[in-house]
C-alpha cells in the first residue's frame, strides 16, 4: 500500500486532470480539492475518485473547461447551471461569487444546478468561512442509480445528499458539520470494499432489505443500499437535501432518469457574520459553545468529547506530516485509469518520484 507526500499526489492528479482536457487553473484546482479531501481523512472524496472522472468523460458525462450559465443574478440571489461542469472548479467558482455577494449585501443564496461530482461539501465551506461568512448547504446527488433506503424503505430512492454547516473561526471554520445523510459516504463502502473489510453495523442493507456488513453486493453488483443515519431524523434531512437542492435549486433529482453521471445540485446560504454584530464577540461565544459542549465527561468507550471538524483537523495535521496511504486496489485503479489518458508507467511512476522526495 504506497504512501505518499500530499505534493506527490497533488502533482499525480494534475497530470490527469490536464490529460483529460482541463486547463492548468482547473487542473490545479481539481488536484488541490482531492487531495485536501485525502488529507482530512476522507478518501472516499480524494484521489480515489480519479477513475470516476475518467470513466464519465470518456461517456460525456464530466466537461472540462465548461463555462456555467449564470440563470439569475438578482443581488442576494444566485442561480449558476454548471452543466456538468469539473465540480471542484464550478462549486469553488460559485461560492466565490457568492461570498463576494453576502459581503456586498449582507447574504447571499446561492442555487447551484447540475455540477459534475462537488466532493467534499466542507471544501466549500472552508473557502465561505475563510472569508467569514456562515455556511449552510443542502446538496443532492443525481444522474445516478439511488443509494439510500430512507427510513423504513427496503430499497433505495435517494442519492448520498450531504448537508454542510460552518462558522467563521480565527483560520476557516471554527466549527463545521459536513456529512452525507447516509451512516457512512458510498466512497467509504468503496474503500471498504478495495481493503477487503467489513462496514459497520447498521450502515447497509442487503437486496432483500436486510442488515448486512459486507460492502460487495453493494460496491460490485449494485444491490442493496446504504441505510440513512440517525432513524426517521436523518431520513428526514436526507428527503429536504433532495427538495432543496432539485425541487427548490432547479437542478436534476434523483426521480429523473439518470445517465449514469454523478450530477450534485445545492442549495447554499452564506452569512456575512460581520452584519450581525461584533465578528470578535460572535468568534468568542461560538469558543464558549465548544469549551462547553467539549467539558462533557466524555462516555464509556470514549477519551474526550470532540466538536464537528476536528477529527478532519487531526486527521490533516498527522497526514501533512507522515504521507497519504493509498490502498492497492485504488491505486491499481488509478494506474489503469491513467493508462487509457495515454500515461505511461513510466511517466506515472516519474510524476509520482520526482515529487516524493
Ligand atoms: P463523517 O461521518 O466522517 O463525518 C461527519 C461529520 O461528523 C463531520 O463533520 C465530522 O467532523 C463529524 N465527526 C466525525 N467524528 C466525530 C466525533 N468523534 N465527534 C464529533 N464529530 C465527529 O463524514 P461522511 O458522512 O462520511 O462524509 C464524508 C465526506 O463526503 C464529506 O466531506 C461530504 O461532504 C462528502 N460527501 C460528498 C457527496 C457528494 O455527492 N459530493 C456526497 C456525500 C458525502
Amino acid at each position: 500500500m504506497p504512501t505518499l507526500p500530499p505534493h506527490a499526489l497533488k502533482a499525480l492528479t494534475h497530470l490527469i486532470a490536464r490529460r483529460m482536457g482541463s486547463e492548468e487553473a482547473e487542473a490545479a484546482q481539481v488536484a488541490d480539492h482531492l487531495v485536501r479531501a485525502n488529507l482530512a481523512g476522507h478518501d472516499s472524496h480524494g484521489v480515489g475518485m480519479i477513475p470516476t472522472y475518467v470513466r464519465l468523460l470518456r461517456d460525456g458525462l464530466l466537461v472540462p473547461n465548461q463555462s456555467p450559465d449564470i440563470v439569475l443574478d438578482a443581488g442576494a440571489v444566485l442561480v449558476i447551471d454548471a452543466r456538468r461542469g469539473y465540480g471542484q472548479r464550478m462549486a469553488a467558482d460559485a461560492v466565490r461569487r457568492a461570498i463576494a455577494r453576502a459581503k456586498e449585501l449582507g447574504a447571499c443564496v446561492l442555487a447551484l444546478r447540475n455540477s459534475s461530482h462537488i466532493g467534499r461539501i466542507g471544501t466549500y465551506a472552508e473557502l465561505a468561512a475563510s472569508e467569514g461568512c456562515a455556511f449552510t448547504a443542502f446538496v443532492n446527488v443525481a444522474d445516478h442509480h439511488d443509494v439510500q433506503a430512507t427510513w423504513a424503505a427496503a430499497e433505495p430512492r435517494l442519492g448520498t445528499n450531504p448537508f454542510c454547516a460552518a462558522v467563521p473561526g480565527p483560520n476557516g471554520p471554527a466549527v463545521m458539520l459536513d456529512m452525507a445523510t447516509t451512516t457512512i459516504a458510498a466512497g467509504k463502502a468503496r474503500v471498504a470494499f478495495n481493503k477487503g473489510v467489513s462496514v459497520a453495523d447498521g450502515c447497509l442493507i442487503d437486496a432483500s432489505g436486510n442488515p448486512t456488513n459486507d460492502p460487495a453486493g453493494f460496491i460490485r453488483d449494485h444491490t442493496g443500499a446504504l441505510r440513512a443515519f440517525g432513524t426517521h431524523k436523518g431520513s428526514g434531512l436526507a428527503v429536504m437535501c433532495e427538495i432543496m437542492a432539485s425541487a427548490v435549486a432547479g437542478g436534476q433529482g434523483a426521480f429523473n432518469d439518470a445517465k449514469g453521471g454523478v450530477l450534485n445540485s445545492m442549495l447554499a446560504t452564506l452569512i456575512d457574520v460581520s452584519k450581525l454584530g461584533d465578528p470578535a464577540a460572535i468568534a468568542a461565544n461560538v469558543q464558549a459553545v465548544k469549551s462547553h459542549v467539549k467539558s462533557a465527561r466524555p462516555a464509556p468507550g470514549f477519551n474526550e468529547v470532540l466538536t464537528p471538524g476536528e477529527p478532519e483537523q487531526r486527521h490533516a495535521a498527522v497526514r501533512a506530516e507522515q504521507g497519504i496511504e493509498v490502498d492497492d486496489v485504488t491505486w491499481r485503479d488509478i494506474r489503469a485509469a491513467a493508462e487509457t489518458l495515454g500515461i505511461s508507467a513510466a511517466e506515472f511512476d516519474q510524476t509520482v518520484g520526482a515529487n516524493r522526495g
